[in-house]
């Protein structure tokens, strides 16, 4: 049996695609060939030509810089929603980021300064979003992040994000509370790991993509284009009775100890 799912007359803002490989774009992909109208912010100029070339096959479609921890800017930005759609239906929050030196060596070592730099960047931004988002989202909306299993179990480097990871995932079920009673879904999908830029920041990614393929149910790791499956099921009307939840989409590697 065959699902298509149409979103026509609909609209989302993706936050958080750098190039074709970001899992905010395995995601925008699927909105826009369920027929959604999709806005992209992208933290800075520098990948403002990516960006324009990435969506130039795509009518309807528009970017605004925006960091996400830039107050002014996420107004601005929100604005600019208010401007193109005067409302909106989905909002896909892809960002996280931690400072290299709070991955490279102990947990125990991490600066007050990386500790709330991750945090803000990948946890608080996604409240910040949806605050911003509030006056534009109506009952049917649907909210949706990235997050990572280093929020349940201890991934050698991973550290403070771990922690910020852990964070977005409670705030994604206070969210979920706060807009439960208009019907606004908000939901964060858990990753298995995939080769993206903010992944080969990580030290020892390669590795760890390796054994994930190894150690998964399905003897290899989940792809984006799961990712993006996933996502329009969250994200559309077939997610409705869905929220606060995290669900993960990484082909079984989270059930499994290490395989025989
Ligand atoms: P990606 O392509 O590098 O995307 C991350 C995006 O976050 C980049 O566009 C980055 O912009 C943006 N960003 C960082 N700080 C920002 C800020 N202050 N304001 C606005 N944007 C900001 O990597 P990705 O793997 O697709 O990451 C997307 C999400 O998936 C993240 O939440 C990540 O933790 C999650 N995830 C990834 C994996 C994986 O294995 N790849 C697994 C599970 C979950 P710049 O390039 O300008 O920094």
């Amino acid at each position: 049996m065959s699902v298509s799912v149409d979103l026509s007359g609909k609209t989302a803002l993706v936050m958080g695609v750098a190039n074709s490989r970001s899992l905010g774009w395995a995601i925008a992909e699927q909105l826009l060939k369920a027929g959604a109208k999709v806005g992209f912010s992208y933290q800075g100029e520098r990948l403002r030509g990516e960006l324009e070339k990435l969506t130039a096959g795509y009518e309807g479609t528009w970017i605004q810089q925006a960091d996400a921890t830039n107050e002014e800017e996420m107004t601005a930005l929100f604005a600019r929603v208010g401007q193109e759609f005067g409302q909106l239906d989905m909002l896909v929050h892809s960002i996280a980021f931690a400072p290299r030196t709070a991955m490279e060596g102990r947990f125990l070592d991490t600066t007050p300064e990386d500790w709330n730099t991750a945090l803000t960047v990948s946890a608080y931004t996604l409240v910040s979003a949806a605050r911003h988002a509030e006056p534009l989202l109506s009952p049917g909306s649907s909210i949706i992040s990235l997050t990572y299993h280093a929020s349940q179990q201890v991934v050698p480097k991973y550290n403070v994000m771990g922690v910020a990871k852990a964070a977005l995932e409670a705030a994604t079920r206070y969210l979920a509370a706060d807009f439960g009673e208009r019907e606004i879904r908000v939901n964060t999908i858990s990753a298995g790991p995939m080769r993206t830029i903010a992944a080969r920041s990580i030290p020892g990614f390669g590795g760890l993509y390796d054994k994930g393929a190894r150690n998964a149910a399905f003897g290899r790791n989940a792809t984006p284009e799961e990712v993006g499956k996933l996502a329009l099921f969250l994200l559309s009307d077939l997610g409705t009775g869905v929220t606060g939840q995290t669900m993960y989409v990484d082909a079984g590697l989270s059930i499994m100890t290490v395989k025989e």
